[in-house]
């Protein structure tokens, strides 16, 4: 059956594959992003910027007329604007916490009372290791992305009975656009990987895909690290 899936951040990068592994299942990808780019495969793309309710919530109605019920939404749209604690601006704080924590809210609470009206659905969460494994330089994103465990803990009970689960992909470190200009820093890290070397956007997309399956059915709140290692023992 092709399923109606509703992915952020599909511009590029882990987005990009996630939409593009749920297309060659042949579901129905609805991409969202700020520049409303998306990989050729996706049936629909919205542009839409996370962080305003509104926006999200006129393209989740749209889908839904366009394609019904959603049964994947991979809420994976985020941003980083790193610097020292001591020194970040209101400014890096906010944009990080309103992207990638409020932006995340929104698309789930969007795309939640489908689900639940249709009795199953699957919402995933592109977490990341950094707030288990405290990453210097990141306090905003690692506060947004250890926000986000609490949120998909409580909206998992909130939504058992009915057949929706929720659950977290955190991604060590992936080779995209983000990560690409961390400079000497993205070495050190590198070299502290277990398995001794940097993740590929299809290997998150992968896990998604399966989170997102039957076979993950009775899988719900639960926090899977996809980081070759990096945080193993935290
Ligand atoms: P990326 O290559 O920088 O792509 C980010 C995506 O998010 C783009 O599609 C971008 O859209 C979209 N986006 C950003 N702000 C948005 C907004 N306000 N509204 C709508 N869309 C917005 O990043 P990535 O590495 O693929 O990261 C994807 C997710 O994985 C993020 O949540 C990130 O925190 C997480 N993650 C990544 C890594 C890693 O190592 N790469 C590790 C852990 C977690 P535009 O193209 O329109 O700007």
């Amino acid at each position: 059956m092709s399923r109606h899936v509703i992915v952020t951040g599909a511009s590029r990068g882990i987005g990009a594959a996630i939409a593009d592994h749920f297309a060659s299942l042949g579901d129905r990808v609805v991409a969202l992003s700020r520049s409303g780019s998306a990989p050729s495969t996706c049936a629909k793309s919205f542009t839409v910027d996370v962080s305003d309710s509104e926006q999200v919530n006129a393209a989740v109605k749209a889908a839904i007329g366009e394609f019904g019920p959603v049964d994947v939404c991979v809420v994976n749209a985020g941003i980083t604007r790193d610097g020292l604690a001591m020194r970040m601006s209101d400014e890096q704080w906010r944009e990080v916490i309103a992207t990638d924590l409020d932006g995340a809210f929104y698309t789930a609470r969007a795309t939640m009372a489908s689900m639940v009206r249709a009795r199953q659905g699957s919402i995933i969460f592109i977490g990341s290791i950094s707030p288990f494994v405290g990453v210097p330089g990141q306090a905003n994103y690692a506060a947004a992305k250890a926000g986000l465990v609490g949120l998909a803990r409580a909206l998992a009970k909130e939504v058992a009975t009915r057949g929706v689960t929720v659950n977290v992909v955190a991604p060590g470190l992936i080779e995209t656009d983000m990560t690409s200009d961390l400079g000497s820093s993205k070495d050190q890290m590198a070299a502290m990987i277990p398995m001794g070397h940097t993740g590929q956007p299809s290997d998150i997309a992968g896990v998604v895909g399966f989170l997102a399956s039957s076979q993950a059915r009775y899988i719900t709140g639960a926090v899977l690290a996809v980081d070759g290692g990096l945080a193993l023992g935290y």
